[in-house]
């Protein structure tokens, strides 16, 4: 097992290959381009609260979270299965009326769905309960919009439920993203919570860190290029290498002839400190009017996290392209919350922007593959953009991708080992 296999990044993807490497017996080598793992999923303090680098959560219902995180050790903490929804200062509750009995009445009165809506909501969840994930990924793969008219849902619950709710979920606020996404997520959402560790999102790759026996990790060592065998660093650095995985994008570093440019979704999330909470549920509240800047709020000291903080914290999440400036930013942020939410009197502490947030994909997939995910004879590619955008899909294909480089090198053995 001496042969040198090298890891572009410390995000999910590599370090689930990292995990996967070494059961086979393989000591890999991770080249990490910022100082920490985690990639996409890190989390700050700052003034003693926990701030994720935007808003996200864990579907506890993920197959590859399950076999790869210890559950019970990040103590997760579950958001309630429902949203309230937001429109000038008026408000209302919908949910998943299968767990939480309290939504069922909620969301019928609500007058937001109609008993049609409950009803191809409840036949829609069945149907997905049933269906194995890698037949979600065989569906015809329609835009998440054309999908739910196709289905018949009533274009109020279109506009002021599924619009809102999945464009913090896809990025993107027209439900372009592949059905494929919708029926995936909404049938982890059916299965299970969306839940944060204790400790912040930040935790996750910490423990897959800690996992790691056999793996070394170079901090602070930012690729240039890859040539067969070989990696450059930023700084000239050069290291040979049997076997490369680049388990981020490849653009910039391994360039393919034809190689089609990846496109990402973006969004901002700000954190406010506030004295009270104006929703005292442990649940997401949406604002509904479609030329809101905000999408959407979450309280994350709802939750019981390991570091609180002295007062309430707030997460915004802004998906809308703008070209406003932090200040100008804040301004209207702070206006509609205080417009749509009756949310008053607070202190802003940080915002992130994240540029590459999620890629936007045209074809999504459940299974990494050759084809798309070997570069060369020595480099292969990982990462959520080669099947789509989520922790689960880059775990699943850090996973892939090293079994495949795991079997390759194994067929090699037996090549040599045949020729006398
Ligand atoms: C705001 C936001 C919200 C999200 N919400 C959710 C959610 O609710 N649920 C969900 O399942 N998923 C969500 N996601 C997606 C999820 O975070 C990603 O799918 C996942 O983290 C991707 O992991 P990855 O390893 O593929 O890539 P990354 O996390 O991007 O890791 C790539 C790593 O490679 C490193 N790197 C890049 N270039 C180089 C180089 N040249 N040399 C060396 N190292 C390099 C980077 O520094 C990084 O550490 C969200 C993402 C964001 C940003």
């Amino acid at each position: 097992m001496s042969t040198k296999i090298s890891i572009i990044g410390a995000g999910l993807s590599g370090l689930a290959a990292a995990i996967t490497l070494e059961k086979a017996g393989y000591k890999p080598v991770i080249f990490e381009a910022t100082s920490e793992a985690g990639g996409r999923v890190k989390t700050d303090l700052f003034e003693g609260y926990q701030l994720d680098h935007g808003f996200q959560v864990l579907l506890d219902a993920y197959p590859k979270a399950q076999e790869y995180f210890k559950y019970d050790e990040l103590q997760l903490q579950r958001i309630l299965p429902g949203a309230i929804l937001f429109n000038t200062g008026k408000s209302m509750i919908i949910g998943d009326p299968s767990r939480h009995m309290g939504f069922l009445f909620s969301t019928l009165f609500s007058g937001l769905a109609s008993i049609k809506d409950v009803y191809l909501l409840w036949v829609l969840y069945r149907k997905l309960q049933k269906t194995r994930d890698e037949d979600i990924f065989k569906e015809e793969e329609i835009s998440t919009l054309a999908y739910l008219r196709k289905r018949g849902f009533s274009n109020r619950i279109i506009n002021v439920f599924f619009k809102p709710f999945f464009t913090g979920i896809f990025l993107e606020n027209e439900l372009k993203t592949s059905c494929r996404m919708f029926l995936f997520v909404f049938k982890m959402f059916g299965k299970g919570y969306a839940t944060i560790p204790k400790g912040g999102m930040g935790e996750l790759p910490l423990q897959l860190l800690k996992r790691l026996q056999h793996t070394t990790i170079n901090y602070d060592s930012p690729i240039a290029k890859v040539e067969e065998g070989k990696l450059i660093l930023k700084d000239g650095q050069e290291f040979t290498s049997d076997i490369i995985l680049i388990a981020t994008d490849v653009a910039g570093i391994f360039n393919k002839p034809q190689q089609k440019q990846l496109s990402w979704h973006s969004c901002e999330t700000l954190y406010f400190e506030t004295e009270q909470r104006k929703i005292k549920k442990r649940i997401i509240g949406l604002i509904t009017d479609s030329n809101a800047l905000v999408n959407n709020i979450f309280y994350p000291s709802s939750l019981g996290y390991e570091s609180k903080g002295e007062k309430e914290l707030l997460s915004v999440t802004v998906v809308r392209e703008h070209s406003l400036s932090e200040d100008e930013l804040v301004r209207k942020v702070s206006e509609e919350l205080k417009g749509f939410c009756d949310i008053k009197e607070l202190r802003y502490l940080k915002r992130f922007t994240i540029c590459k947030a999620l890629p936007s994909l045209t074809h999504l997939t459940h299974s990494w593959d050759e084809e798309h995910g070997r570069l060369g004879n020595t480099i292969y590619s990982a990462g959520d953009h080669q099947l789509y955008g989520s922790s689960n899909a880059a775990l699943l294909s850090g996973e892939m991708a090293s079994k495949a480089i795991i079997a390759n090198l194994q067929k090699q053995k037996n090549r040599s080992k045949a020729v006398p």
